[in-house]
């Protein structure tokens, strides 16, 4: 792995914030990886994207909640690519409702996707960037929720705290590595994911606005910047001023 090429892989890349940072992090001279779940044609879109930008990119299609196939297909890229240079654990779902009523599939689903990613992909990427003795990268997306909370969330707020703590746990033990990790917490941010919020919610949030994926990228791809090299175990807040 040459300094030139450093690959990253972006779970859920297909579309939304993770579609912008593979973007944002082609634009800045990396390799991407392309991870999804369902969305192949997204994803080929996102690959054509950071084509355009001027560097290789494929696509590699898995659930990240499946600890099986995501550690199998891990491996094969691994073994036919080497190491990665980083690796952005951005793939997230909700499954809302009140913490009384919610049902075992919404409370499993939410917390095997969204924190069980950072275990079934992050956990297999790290000794071979360990052992290429290059530095790394990693970040993860957590959320306004988990450092606010949120009603109706309590799945979700859980699986982005949890998140939190495992990338500041790891940040310890990479530190000597050259390898940081970081977290970035969004507030409400233009994407699928918050189609249908209640209207009135935008006042709620000091600068009036949704935030744009491409607000959310632009600060990973600074985490991943050699000028954010001893910046670890943080939490950076895109939130318009939620926080
Ligand atoms: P979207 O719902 O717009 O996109 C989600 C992406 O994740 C898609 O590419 C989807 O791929 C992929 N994905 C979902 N489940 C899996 C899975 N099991 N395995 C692999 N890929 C999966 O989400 P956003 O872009 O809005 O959110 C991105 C991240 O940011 C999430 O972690 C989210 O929790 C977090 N976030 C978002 C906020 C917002 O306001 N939008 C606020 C705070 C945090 P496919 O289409 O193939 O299923």
């Amino acid at each position: 792995m040459s300094e030139e090429t450093r690959r990253v892989l972006v779970t859920g890349g297909s579309r939304g914030i993770g579609r912008a940072i593979c973007v944002a992090l082609a634009e800045a001279g990396h390799e991407i990886v392309v991870n999804y779940r369902s969305g192949s044609d997204a994803a080929k879109e996102t690959v054509e994207l950071c084509e355009r930008a001027g560097q290789r990119a494929r696509a590699l299609g898995f659930d990240v909640a499946d600890r099986e196939a995501a550690g199998r297909l891990l491996a094969e890229e691994l073994e036919s690519h080497g190491p990665f240079y980083g690796v952005v654990s951005n793939a997230g779902v909700t499954a809302d409702g009140p913490f009384p009523a919610m049902k075992e599939d919404a409370w499993d689903r939410v917390i095997q996707t969204n924190l069980g990613a950072f275990y079934n992909v992050v956990r297999p990427l790290v000794m071979p960037m360990v052992r290429a003795r290059k530095g790394g990268r990693i970040v993860s997306l957590s959320s306004v929720s988990a450092l606010a909370g949120n009603r109706g969330q309590a799945n979700y707020a859980a699986s982005k705290a949890g998140l939190i703590a495992a990338s500041k746990s790891l940040s310890k033990e990479l530190a000597k590595r050259r390898i940081t990790v970081n977290s970035v917490a969004p507030g409400f941010i233009e994407t699928e994911m918050t189609e249908g919020l209640p209207e009135g919610l935008v006042q709620t949030i000091p600068m009036q606005r949704l935030g744009r994926p491409e607000e959310v990228a632009a600060v990973v791809a600074f985490l991943f910047s050699d000028g954010a090299s001893y910046v670890t175990g943080q939490v950076v807040s895109v939130d318009g001023g939620m926080l």
